[in-house]
Protein backbone atom coordinates (compact mmCIF):
# COMPACT_ATOMS: atom_id res chain seq x y z
CA UNK A 1 0.00 0.00 0.00
CA UNK A 2 2.97 2.67 0.98
CA UNK A 3 4.94 1.86 -2.34
CA UNK A 4 1.77 2.72 -4.17
CA UNK A 5 1.37 6.16 -2.33
CA UNK A 6 4.98 6.64 -3.29
CA UNK A 7 3.80 6.28 -6.69
CA UNK A 8 0.62 8.26 -5.98
CA UNK A 9 2.84 11.07 -4.51
CA UNK A 10 5.14 11.24 -7.36
CA UNK A 11 2.23 10.83 -10.52
CA UNK A 12 -0.04 13.12 -8.49
CA UNK A 13 1.93 16.09 -6.44
CA UNK A 14 4.95 15.41 -8.76
CA UNK A 15 6.73 15.47 -5.02
CA UNK A 16 10.09 12.83 -5.10
CA UNK A 17 9.64 11.64 -0.71
CA UNK A 18 7.75 11.87 1.63
CA UNK A 19 8.08 14.45 4.17
CA UNK A 20 8.54 14.33 7.64
CA UNK A 21 5.62 12.19 9.53
CA UNK A 22 3.55 11.92 6.06
CA UNK A 23 4.19 8.21 5.30
CA UNK A 24 3.50 6.87 8.65
CA UNK A 25 0.04 8.38 9.14
CA UNK A 26 -0.51 7.60 5.24
CA UNK A 27 0.17 4.08 5.88
CA UNK A 28 -2.17 4.08 9.33
CA UNK A 29 -5.04 6.12 7.89
CA UNK A 30 -4.82 2.97 5.20
CA UNK A 31 -5.06 0.34 7.66
CA UNK A 32 -7.97 2.31 9.25
CA UNK A 33 -6.67 3.92 12.36
CA UNK A 34 -8.17 6.72 13.85
CA UNK A 35 -4.96 9.43 14.17
CA UNK A 36 -4.23 12.59 15.43
CA UNK A 37 -1.14 14.56 13.77
CA UNK A 38 0.20 17.14 14.73
CA UNK A 39 2.71 18.86 12.39
CA UNK A 40 4.16 22.00 12.05
CA UNK A 41 2.40 25.15 9.44
CA UNK A 42 3.71 24.06 6.05
CA UNK A 43 4.45 20.31 7.35
CA UNK A 44 2.20 19.05 4.50
CA UNK A 45 -1.04 17.68 6.42
CA UNK A 46 -3.42 18.00 3.20
CA UNK A 47 -1.46 15.39 1.38
CA UNK A 48 -1.58 13.30 4.68
CA UNK A 49 -5.42 12.87 4.22
CA UNK A 50 -5.65 13.70 0.73
CA UNK A 51 -3.42 10.79 -1.15
CA UNK A 52 -5.38 8.19 1.46
CA UNK A 53 -8.77 9.65 -0.21
CA UNK A 54 -7.35 8.79 -3.55
CA UNK A 55 -6.13 5.22 -2.94
CA UNK A 56 -9.77 4.11 -0.68
CA UNK A 57 -12.83 3.33 -2.33
CA UNK A 58 -14.96 6.39 -1.57
CA UNK A 59 -15.47 9.67 -0.66
CA UNK A 60 -13.54 11.67 2.33
CA UNK A 61 -15.01 13.72 4.31
CA UNK A 62 -12.55 16.84 4.81
CA UNK A 63 -14.05 18.94 8.14
CA UNK A 64 -12.51 22.55 7.52
CA UNK A 65 -13.27 25.48 9.18
CA UNK A 66 -13.24 28.40 6.29
CA UNK A 67 -15.03 28.90 3.16
CA UNK A 68 -11.67 30.53 1.91
CA UNK A 69 -9.39 27.64 2.98
CA UNK A 70 -11.78 25.51 1.30
CA UNK A 71 -12.53 26.93 -1.94
CA UNK A 72 -8.14 27.15 -1.87
CA UNK A 73 -7.84 22.97 -1.57
CA UNK A 74 -10.70 22.75 -4.01
CA UNK A 75 -9.18 24.87 -6.40
CA UNK A 76 -5.18 23.10 -6.00
CA UNK A 77 -6.91 19.55 -6.17
CA UNK A 78 -9.23 20.34 -9.39
CA UNK A 79 -6.24 21.74 -10.55
CA UNK A 80 -4.22 18.17 -9.95
CA UNK A 81 -6.94 16.70 -11.75
CA UNK A 82 -8.71 15.38 -8.72
CA UNK A 83 -12.44 15.51 -8.12
CA UNK A 84 -13.47 17.51 -5.34
CA UNK A 85 -16.19 19.96 -4.08
CA UNK A 86 -17.49 21.76 -0.94
CA UNK A 87 -20.26 22.64 0.68
CA UNK A 88 -20.64 25.58 2.37
CA UNK A 89 -22.71 28.86 2.57
CA UNK A 90 -21.12 30.22 -0.21
CA UNK A 91 -22.84 28.06 -2.83
CA UNK A 92 -26.11 29.64 -3.97
CA UNK A 93 -29.36 26.69 -3.72
CA UNK A 94 -28.79 25.76 -7.20
CA UNK A 95 -25.43 24.85 -6.90
CA UNK A 96 -25.42 22.99 -3.49
CA UNK A 97 -28.35 20.76 -4.62
CA UNK A 98 -25.49 20.02 -7.91
CA UNK A 99 -23.38 19.23 -5.36
CA UNK A 100 -25.37 17.25 -3.14
CA UNK A 101 -26.20 15.27 -6.16
CA UNK A 102 -22.72 14.34 -8.12
CA UNK A 103 -22.02 13.62 -3.89
CA UNK A 104 -24.53 11.52 -3.65
CA UNK A 105 -23.18 9.83 -6.74
CA UNK A 106 -19.72 9.07 -6.19
CA UNK A 107 -18.52 11.99 -8.20
CA UNK A 108 -15.99 13.21 -5.91
CA UNK A 109 -12.77 11.76 -4.10
CA UNK A 110 -12.70 14.48 -1.72
CA UNK A 111 -16.24 16.15 -0.49
CA UNK A 112 -14.69 19.25 2.25
CA UNK A 113 -18.07 20.62 4.53
CA UNK A 114 -18.11 23.40 7.04
CA UNK A 115 -19.15 21.39 10.83
CA UNK A 116 -22.37 23.38 10.40
CA UNK A 117 -23.63 21.64 7.00
CA UNK A 118 -23.31 18.33 8.99
CA UNK A 119 -26.41 18.67 11.20
CA UNK A 120 -29.44 18.28 10.09
CA UNK A 121 -31.15 15.73 7.69
CA UNK A 122 -30.33 17.09 4.60
CA UNK A 123 -26.32 15.99 5.23
CA UNK A 124 -27.48 12.63 7.09
CA UNK A 125 -29.86 11.55 4.47
CA UNK A 126 -26.58 12.63 1.88
CA UNK A 127 -24.26 10.53 4.11
CA UNK A 128 -26.46 7.74 3.85
CA UNK A 129 -26.09 7.19 0.20
CA UNK A 130 -22.56 7.60 0.45
CA UNK A 131 -19.31 5.22 0.87
CA UNK A 132 -17.16 7.78 3.35
CA UNK A 133 -14.32 5.35 3.91
CA UNK A 134 -12.18 8.25 5.99
CA UNK A 135 -12.84 11.95 7.71
CA UNK A 136 -10.39 14.12 8.12
CA UNK A 137 -10.70 17.20 10.24
CA UNK A 138 -8.43 19.86 9.03
CA UNK A 139 -7.46 22.93 11.66
CA UNK A 140 -8.41 20.27 14.89
CA UNK A 141 -7.66 22.81 17.00
CA UNK A 142 -10.58 24.67 16.25
CA UNK A 143 -12.59 21.11 17.75
CA UNK A 144 -11.37 22.69 21.32
CA UNK A 145 -10.89 26.43 20.44
CA UNK A 146 -14.20 27.08 18.99
CA UNK A 147 -16.49 23.95 19.82
CA UNK A 148 -16.37 25.20 23.12
CA UNK A 149 -18.50 28.63 22.69
CA UNK A 150 -19.33 29.81 19.26
CA UNK A 151 -19.06 27.35 16.70
CA UNK A 152 -20.71 24.73 18.83
CA UNK A 153 -21.37 21.93 15.80
CA UNK A 154 -17.85 21.27 16.19
CA UNK A 155 -18.87 19.71 19.57
CA UNK A 156 -21.46 17.83 17.47
CA UNK A 157 -19.00 15.95 15.10
CA UNK A 158 -18.96 13.15 17.55
CA UNK A 159 -22.35 12.28 17.78
CA UNK A 160 -22.64 12.96 13.81
CA UNK A 161 -19.70 11.00 13.18
CA UNK A 162 -21.27 8.14 15.41
CA UNK A 163 -24.61 7.82 14.35
CA UNK A 164 -22.93 6.99 10.44
CA UNK A 165 -24.04 3.36 9.43
CA UNK A 166 -20.44 2.28 9.47
CA UNK A 167 -18.40 4.49 11.65
CA UNK A 168 -15.14 5.51 9.41
CA UNK A 169 -11.93 6.07 10.53
CA UNK A 170 -11.26 9.28 11.95
CA UNK A 171 -8.40 11.95 11.47
CA UNK A 172 -7.36 15.03 13.26
CA UNK A 173 -4.67 17.40 11.91
CA UNK A 174 -3.37 20.40 13.35
CA UNK A 175 -0.22 22.87 13.56
CA UNK A 176 -0.95 24.30 17.46
CA UNK A 177 -1.88 21.89 20.05
CA UNK A 178 -0.56 21.62 23.59
CA UNK A 179 -0.90 18.17 25.47
CA UNK A 180 -3.82 19.45 26.85
CA UNK A 181 -5.51 20.60 23.74
CA UNK A 182 -4.77 17.15 21.94
CA UNK A 183 -6.34 15.25 24.88
CA UNK A 184 -9.37 17.59 24.53
CA UNK A 185 -9.29 17.28 20.60
CA UNK A 186 -9.52 13.70 21.03
CA UNK A 187 -12.42 13.66 23.70
CA UNK A 188 -14.33 15.91 21.79
CA UNK A 189 -13.80 13.90 18.32
CA UNK A 190 -14.43 10.65 20.38
CA UNK A 191 -10.95 9.37 18.53
CA UNK A 192 -10.71 5.50 19.43
CA UNK A 193 -6.99 4.63 20.31
CA UNK A 194 -5.97 7.39 17.79
CA UNK A 195 -2.23 7.11 16.17
CA UNK A 196 -0.68 10.41 17.80
CA UNK A 197 2.27 11.83 15.54
CA UNK A 198 3.85 14.70 16.56
CA UNK A 199 6.79 15.72 14.24
CA UNK A 200 8.23 18.46 16.34
CA UNK A 201 6.67 22.43 16.53
CA UNK A 202 9.88 24.00 15.78
CA UNK A 203 10.34 26.12 12.78
CA UNK A 204 13.73 26.66 12.47
CA UNK A 205 13.16 28.62 9.61
CA UNK A 206 11.55 31.40 11.05
CA UNK A 207 13.54 34.16 12.96
CA UNK A 208 11.42 35.48 15.42
CA UNK A 209 11.10 39.48 17.15
CA UNK A 210 9.44 41.35 19.11
CA UNK A 211 9.76 44.84 18.41
CA UNK A 212 8.51 47.50 21.52
CA UNK A 213 8.57 51.61 22.04
CA UNK A 214 8.39 52.04 18.51
CA UNK A 215 6.08 54.03 16.08
CA UNK A 216 4.57 51.28 14.24
CA UNK A 217 3.89 53.32 10.66
CA UNK A 218 7.50 54.57 10.80
CA UNK A 219 8.95 50.66 11.52
CA UNK A 220 6.79 49.51 8.88
CA UNK A 221 7.95 51.79 6.34
CA UNK A 222 11.18 51.27 7.21
CA UNK A 223 10.66 47.24 7.03
CA UNK A 224 9.65 47.41 3.87
CA UNK A 225 11.91 49.39 2.05
CA UNK A 226 14.94 46.92 3.40
CA UNK A 227 13.09 44.32 1.98
CA UNK A 228 11.49 45.77 -1.67
CA UNK A 229 11.20 42.24 -3.51
CA UNK A 230 9.65 40.57 -0.59
CA UNK A 231 6.17 39.49 0.08
CA UNK A 232 4.20 39.28 3.05
CA UNK A 233 1.61 39.79 5.57
CA UNK A 234 0.59 42.19 8.17
CA UNK A 235 -2.25 41.53 10.99
CA UNK A 236 -4.12 43.86 12.69
CA UNK A 237 -6.14 43.10 15.73
CA UNK A 238 -9.11 45.04 14.11
CA UNK A 239 -10.64 45.41 11.03
CA UNK A 240 -10.24 49.40 10.76
CA UNK A 241 -6.75 49.35 11.37
CA UNK A 242 -6.46 46.63 8.43
CA UNK A 243 -8.20 49.27 6.67
CA UNK A 244 -5.62 52.18 7.75
CA UNK A 245 -2.42 50.14 7.50
CA UNK A 246 -3.73 49.19 3.75
CA UNK A 247 -4.29 52.69 3.05
CA UNK A 248 -1.11 53.80 4.34
CA UNK A 249 0.87 51.68 2.26
CA UNK A 250 -0.77 52.66 -1.03
CA UNK A 251 -0.12 55.60 -0.42
CA UNK A 252 3.85 54.96 -0.20
CA UNK A 253 3.22 53.23 -3.50
CA UNK A 254 3.57 49.75 -2.39
CA UNK A 255 1.38 46.97 -3.58
CA UNK A 256 -0.91 45.90 -0.76
CA UNK A 257 -4.49 44.86 -0.59
CA UNK A 258 -6.40 44.48 2.66
CA UNK A 259 -8.60 41.36 3.89
CA UNK A 260 -10.98 41.02 7.02
CA UNK A 261 -14.63 39.74 7.91
CA UNK A 262 -16.20 43.49 7.15
CA UNK A 263 -15.30 42.97 2.98
CA UNK A 264 -17.83 40.71 0.68
CA UNK A 265 -17.25 37.78 -0.28
CA UNK A 266 -15.78 38.71 -3.79
CA UNK A 267 -13.58 41.71 -2.27
CA UNK A 268 -11.58 39.01 -0.26
CA UNK A 269 -11.52 36.25 -3.33
CA UNK A 270 -9.63 39.48 -5.09
CA UNK A 271 -7.42 39.82 -2.46
CA UNK A 272 -6.47 36.63 -2.12
CA UNK A 273 -5.88 35.71 -5.32
CA UNK A 274 -4.00 38.75 -5.50
CA UNK A 275 -1.80 38.06 -3.39
CA UNK A 276 -1.11 34.51 -4.05
CA UNK A 277 0.02 35.72 -7.89
CA UNK A 278 2.20 38.05 -6.34
CA UNK A 279 0.28 40.99 -7.80
CA UNK A 280 0.31 42.63 -4.38
CA UNK A 281 3.20 42.61 -2.11
CA UNK A 282 1.38 43.08 1.12
CA UNK A 283 -1.63 41.21 2.45
CA UNK A 284 -3.06 43.67 5.72
CA UNK A 285 -5.37 41.44 7.44
CA UNK A 286 -7.52 41.06 10.42
CA UNK A 287 -7.34 37.24 11.42
CA UNK A 288 -9.97 36.38 9.10
CA UNK A 289 -7.24 35.74 6.90
CA UNK A 290 -4.72 32.93 6.47
CA UNK A 291 -5.76 29.57 7.85
CA UNK A 292 -4.70 27.03 5.51
CA UNK A 293 -3.61 29.43 2.83
CA UNK A 294 -1.30 28.01 0.65
CA UNK A 295 1.19 30.64 -0.70
CA UNK A 296 5.04 29.23 -0.58
CA UNK A 297 6.82 32.44 -0.51
CA UNK A 298 5.72 34.63 2.03
CA UNK A 299 8.90 35.94 3.88
CA UNK A 300 7.20 38.06 6.57
CA UNK A 301 4.75 37.80 8.83
CA UNK A 302 4.41 40.92 10.70
CA UNK A 303 1.58 41.31 13.78
CA UNK A 304 0.50 45.05 14.18
CA UNK A 305 -0.39 44.00 17.63
CA UNK A 306 -1.04 40.64 19.62
CA UNK A 307 -3.15 38.21 18.94
CA UNK A 308 -4.40 36.80 22.23
CA UNK A 309 -2.84 33.59 22.40
CA UNK A 310 0.46 31.70 21.65
CA UNK A 311 -1.42 29.42 19.42
CA UNK A 312 -2.85 32.07 16.98
CA UNK A 313 0.20 34.08 17.30
CA UNK A 314 2.39 30.92 15.53
CA UNK A 315 -0.32 29.89 13.47
CA UNK A 316 -0.08 33.51 12.12
CA UNK A 317 3.74 33.91 12.10
CA UNK A 318 3.94 30.47 10.80
CA UNK A 319 2.70 31.49 7.54
CA UNK A 320 5.86 32.55 6.58
CA UNK A 321 8.05 30.31 4.82
CA UNK A 322 6.27 27.50 3.97
CA UNK A 323 8.60 26.95 1.48
CA UNK A 324 11.42 26.40 3.91
CA UNK A 325 13.27 29.26 3.50
CA UNK A 326 14.47 31.94 5.53
CA UNK A 327 11.49 34.33 6.90
CA UNK A 328 10.88 36.23 9.55
CA UNK A 329 8.09 36.77 12.08
CA UNK A 330 8.07 40.11 13.65
CA UNK A 331 5.44 41.21 16.92
CA UNK A 332 5.12 44.77 17.50
CA UNK A 333 4.06 44.58 21.19
CA UNK A 334 2.79 47.90 23.10
CA UNK A 335 0.85 48.09 26.37
CA UNK A 336 -2.72 48.90 24.89
CA UNK A 337 -3.14 45.86 22.56
CA UNK A 338 -2.90 43.37 25.95
CA UNK A 339 -5.91 45.58 26.94
CA UNK A 340 -7.58 45.50 22.92
CA UNK A 341 -7.28 41.50 23.55
CA UNK A 342 -8.77 41.55 27.05
CA UNK A 343 -11.90 43.73 26.57
CA UNK A 344 -12.12 41.15 23.26
CA UNK A 345 -12.43 37.98 26.09
CA UNK A 346 -14.56 40.39 28.56
CA UNK A 347 -17.06 40.96 26.52
CA UNK A 348 -17.16 37.33 24.34
CA UNK A 349 -20.16 35.02 25.31
CA UNK A 350 -17.91 32.25 26.78
CA UNK A 351 -18.65 31.49 30.14
CA UNK A 352 -16.69 32.00 33.23
CA UNK A 353 -14.57 29.10 33.04
CA UNK A 354 -13.16 29.80 29.61
CA UNK A 355 -12.87 33.36 29.89
CA UNK A 356 -10.32 33.26 32.75
CA UNK A 357 -8.73 29.53 30.50
CA UNK A 358 -8.19 32.74 27.88
CA UNK A 359 -7.11 35.51 30.16
CA UNK A 360 -4.42 33.19 31.36
CA UNK A 361 -3.65 32.65 27.73
CA UNK A 362 -3.02 36.14 27.27
CA UNK A 363 -0.80 36.79 29.71
CA UNK A 364 1.26 33.71 28.68
CA UNK A 365 0.96 35.87 25.28
CA UNK A 366 2.71 38.67 27.58
CA UNK A 367 5.13 36.81 28.93
CA UNK A 368 6.52 35.95 24.77
CA UNK A 369 6.18 39.50 24.38
CA UNK A 370 8.48 40.49 27.10
CA UNK A 371 10.45 37.12 28.18
CA UNK A 372 14.04 36.98 27.29
CA UNK A 373 14.52 33.62 26.69
CA UNK A 374 14.98 32.37 23.02
CA UNK A 375 11.62 33.05 21.31
CA UNK A 376 11.59 29.92 19.46
CA UNK A 377 12.27 27.71 22.51
CA UNK A 378 9.73 29.88 24.37
CA UNK A 379 6.68 28.55 21.86
CA UNK A 380 7.81 24.85 21.69
CA UNK A 381 8.28 24.32 25.25
CA UNK A 382 4.50 26.14 25.14
CA UNK A 383 3.60 23.55 23.14
CA UNK A 384 5.00 20.88 25.13
CA UNK A 385 8.17 19.74 23.60
CA UNK A 386 11.43 20.09 25.65
CA UNK A 387 15.19 19.99 24.55
CA UNK A 388 14.87 22.06 21.80
CA UNK A 389 17.97 24.31 21.10
CA UNK A 390 18.19 27.96 21.03
CA UNK A 391 18.03 29.07 17.54
CA UNK A 392 20.37 31.63 17.43
CA UNK A 393 18.33 34.09 15.49
CA UNK A 394 15.66 35.31 17.21
CA UNK A 395 15.92 38.72 18.96
CA UNK A 396 16.48 37.53 22.11
CA UNK A 397 19.31 35.24 21.11
CA UNK A 398 20.80 38.43 19.54
CA UNK A 399 20.52 40.54 21.88
CA UNK A 400 24.20 40.37 23.64
CA UNK A 401 23.45 42.76 26.62
CA UNK A 402 25.06 41.15 29.37
CA UNK A 403 23.05 39.06 31.59
CA UNK A 404 22.93 40.34 36.02
CA UNK A 405 22.22 37.92 38.22
CA UNK A 406 19.43 38.71 40.22
CA UNK A 407 19.43 35.61 42.05
CA UNK A 408 19.37 37.29 45.69
CA UNK A 409 15.76 39.70 44.45
CA UNK A 410 14.78 36.18 43.49
CA UNK A 411 14.94 34.23 46.61
CA UNK A 412 13.58 37.14 48.54
CA UNK A 413 10.53 37.03 46.15
CA UNK A 414 10.27 33.41 46.11
CA UNK A 415 10.37 32.71 50.11
CA UNK A 416 7.55 35.77 50.65
CA UNK A 417 5.40 34.07 47.67
CA UNK A 418 5.79 30.65 49.44
CA UNK A 419 4.94 32.64 52.70
CA UNK A 420 1.76 33.27 51.33
CA UNK A 421 1.05 29.64 50.58
CA UNK A 422 -1.03 30.32 47.45
CA UNK A 423 -3.93 32.33 48.56
CA UNK A 424 -2.99 36.12 47.22
CA UNK A 425 -2.45 37.19 43.91
CA UNK A 426 0.65 38.89 42.40
CA UNK A 427 0.09 42.38 43.37
CA UNK A 428 -0.86 41.36 47.17
CA UNK A 429 2.69 39.80 47.07
CA UNK A 430 4.15 42.42 45.48
CA UNK A 431 2.81 44.95 48.40
CA UNK A 432 4.30 42.76 50.80
CA UNK A 433 7.39 42.66 49.58
CA UNK A 434 7.10 46.05 49.03
CA UNK A 435 5.94 46.37 52.85
CA UNK A 436 2.81 48.23 52.39
CA UNK A 437 0.66 49.64 54.96
CA UNK A 438 -2.54 49.48 52.72
CA UNK A 439 -5.43 48.06 55.06
CA UNK A 440 -6.04 44.23 53.79
CA UNK A 441 -2.65 43.90 54.51
CA UNK A 442 -2.57 44.86 58.05
CA UNK A 443 -6.15 43.14 58.33
CA UNK A 444 -4.81 40.11 57.00
CA UNK A 445 -1.54 40.25 59.48
CA UNK A 446 0.35 39.99 56.31
CA UNK A 447 2.86 42.87 57.99
CA UNK A 448 4.23 40.70 60.62
CA UNK A 449 5.72 37.77 57.86
CA UNK A 450 9.16 37.84 57.95
CA UNK A 451 9.19 38.32 54.37
CA UNK A 452 6.85 41.63 54.83
CA UNK A 453 9.23 44.35 53.14
CA UNK A 454 11.98 42.79 52.00
CA UNK A 455 12.47 44.35 48.58
CA UNK A 456 11.46 47.93 50.49
CA UNK A 457 13.85 49.64 48.42
CA UNK A 458 11.96 48.86 45.11
CA UNK A 459 8.91 50.90 43.46
CA UNK A 460 6.10 48.24 43.68
CA UNK A 461 5.73 47.91 39.97
CA UNK A 462 9.41 46.89 39.73
CA UNK A 463 8.80 44.09 41.97
CA UNK A 464 5.19 43.04 40.46
CA UNK A 465 7.94 42.81 37.10
CA UNK A 466 9.70 40.64 39.12
CA UNK A 467 7.01 38.56 40.45
CA UNK A 468 5.95 38.65 36.15
CA UNK A 469 9.69 37.25 34.94
CA UNK A 470 9.70 34.92 37.83
CA UNK A 471 6.25 33.55 35.90
CA UNK A 472 7.58 33.41 32.95
CA UNK A 473 10.77 31.77 33.73
CA UNK A 474 9.04 28.74 35.40
CA UNK A 475 9.31 29.69 39.48
CA UNK A 476 5.83 30.68 39.72
CA UNK A 477 2.78 29.40 38.47
CA UNK A 478 -0.22 31.64 38.60
CA UNK A 479 -3.63 29.75 39.13
CA UNK A 480 -6.50 29.46 36.68
CA UNK A 481 -9.72 30.55 38.33
CA UNK A 482 -12.01 33.49 38.83
CA UNK A 483 -9.28 35.08 41.56
CA UNK A 484 -5.81 33.50 40.27
CA UNK A 485 -3.41 33.50 42.79
CA UNK A 486 0.23 33.18 43.13
CA UNK A 487 2.54 29.86 44.48
CA UNK A 488 5.77 28.25 43.65
CA UNK A 489 6.68 25.64 41.46
CA UNK A 490 9.09 22.54 41.87
CA UNK A 491 11.68 25.11 40.09
CA UNK A 492 11.75 27.31 42.79
CA UNK A 493 13.16 24.96 45.60
CA UNK A 494 16.54 24.21 44.07
CA UNK A 495 16.85 28.39 44.03
CA UNK A 496 15.62 28.77 47.48
CA UNK A 497 18.32 26.39 48.42
CA UNK A 498 21.03 28.14 46.76
CA UNK A 499 21.31 25.60 44.40
CA UNK A 500 20.66 27.54 40.99
CA UNK A 501 20.80 31.56 40.42
CA UNK A 502 18.46 33.48 38.51
CA UNK A 503 19.99 35.78 36.23
CA UNK A 504 18.31 38.49 33.33
CA UNK A 505 19.28 40.27 30.09
CA UNK A 506 21.18 43.39 31.63
CA UNK A 507 18.31 45.66 29.54
CA UNK A 508 14.95 44.43 30.92
CA UNK A 509 16.74 44.34 34.58
CA UNK A 510 18.50 47.23 34.62
CA UNK A 511 15.18 49.13 34.51
CA UNK A 512 15.10 47.77 38.15
CA UNK A 513 17.67 49.96 40.06
CA UNK A 514 16.07 51.14 43.14
CA UNK A 515 16.56 54.70 42.52
CA UNK A 516 13.81 56.71 41.57
CA UNK A 517 14.73 58.77 38.62
CA UNK A 518 15.37 55.20 36.63
CA UNK A 519 12.01 54.35 38.57
CA UNK A 520 10.75 57.50 36.52
CA UNK A 521 12.06 56.45 32.83
CA UNK A 522 10.62 53.09 33.38
CA UNK A 523 7.62 54.13 34.79
CA UNK A 524 6.50 56.00 31.91
CA UNK A 525 7.61 53.06 29.63
CA UNK A 526 4.78 51.12 27.09
CA UNK A 527 5.89 47.57 29.41
CA UNK A 528 5.26 49.29 33.24
CA UNK A 529 2.03 50.71 31.28
CA UNK A 530 0.70 47.27 30.84
CA UNK A 531 2.33 46.13 33.96
CA UNK A 532 0.55 48.88 35.84
CA UNK A 533 -3.15 47.65 33.85
CA UNK A 534 -2.26 44.23 34.34
CA UNK A 535 -1.59 44.57 38.24
CA UNK A 536 -5.08 46.65 38.68
CA UNK A 537 -6.85 44.05 37.29
CA UNK A 538 -4.93 41.70 39.44
CA UNK A 539 -6.05 43.52 41.96
CA UNK A 540 -9.68 43.72 41.28
CA UNK A 541 -9.73 40.40 41.20
CA UNK A 542 -8.53 39.33 44.55
CA UNK A 543 -11.33 39.19 46.62
CA UNK A 544 -10.47 40.48 49.76
P1 LIG B 1 -0.04 22.30 6.20
O1 LIG B 1 0.59 21.24 7.04
O2 LIG B 1 0.24 23.66 6.73
O3 LIG B 1 -1.50 22.05 5.93
P2 LIG B 1 0.18 21.94 3.36
O4 LIG B 1 -0.50 20.63 3.30
O5 LIG B 1 -0.60 23.12 2.89
O6 LIG B 1 0.73 22.22 4.80
O7 LIG B 1 1.56 21.83 2.57
C1 LIG B 1 2.49 22.87 2.56
C2 LIG B 1 3.32 22.84 1.28
O8 LIG B 1 4.18 21.74 1.26
C3 LIG B 1 2.47 22.75 0.04
O9 LIG B 1 2.99 23.64 -0.91
C4 LIG B 1 2.62 21.31 -0.38
O10 LIG B 1 2.42 21.16 -1.75
C5 LIG B 1 4.04 21.03 0.04
N1 LIG B 1 4.31 19.60 0.27
C6 LIG B 1 3.55 18.75 0.99
N2 LIG B 1 4.10 17.51 1.03
C7 LIG B 1 5.23 17.59 0.31
C8 LIG B 1 6.26 16.64 -0.03
N3 LIG B 1 6.22 15.38 0.37
N4 LIG B 1 7.29 17.08 -0.80
C9 LIG B 1 7.33 18.37 -1.21
N5 LIG B 1 6.41 19.29 -0.94
C10 LIG B 1 5.38 18.92 -0.18
MG1 LIG C 1 -3.28 22.86 6.13
ZN1 LIG D 1 16.29 32.24 19.74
Amino acid sequence: MSNQARQMLKQVYGFDSFRKGQEDIISGLLEGKDTLAILPTGGGKSVCYQLPALLLPGTTIVVSPLISLMKDQVDALNRLGISAAYLNSSLDAAAYRDVVRQTSQGVYKLLYVAPERLDGTMFESLASQMHIPLIAIDEAHCVSQWGHDFRPSYRQLASWIGRLENRPPVAAFTATATPEVSQDIADMLGLRKPNVFVTGFARTNLSLSVVTGTDRRKFLRDYLAQRPDQSGIVYTATRKEAEEVCEDLNRLGVPAAKYHGGLSDQERADAQEKFRFDEIRVMVATNAFGMGIDKPNVRFVVHWQMPGDVESYYQEAGRAGRDGEESECVLLFEPQDVQVQRFLIERSTADAERRTIQLNKLYTMMHYSRSDRCLLQFIVSYFGEADVPSCGKCSNCLDTSARVDITEDSRKALSCVGRLKGRFGVSLAAKVLKGSREKRIIEFGLDRLSTYGLLRNYVEKDITDLLYYLVAEGYLRISEGEYPTVSLTAEALPVLEGKVTVSRKQSAAVKRRTSESSAVSAANSPLFEALREWRREAAAREHI
